[in-house]
């Protein structure tokens, strides 16, 4: 695999982002600084519907 196909691969995944469950453009930051054993998570709600979206800022190793 070459770089170039890595970084499509991963640009892929960004915007296949479990995050991107909303289609609301209007997220309110609810909690950062939220950690799991291999990333730091950032959430949001929306304020049309309610929905908690999860952000993975980056790996916290
Ligand atoms: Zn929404």
């Amino acid at each position: 695999m070459t770089k170039t196909q890595a970084s499509d691969i991963q640009a892929k995944w960004e915007l296949q982002n479990p995050g991107a469950l909303c289609e609301h453009p209007v997220q309110e930051l609810s909690r950062s600084g939220l950690r799991d054993e291999v990333h730091l998570l950032s959430m949001y709600h929306c304020r049309e519907c309610g929905e908690a979206i999860v952000h993975t800022i980056r790996p916290s190793t």
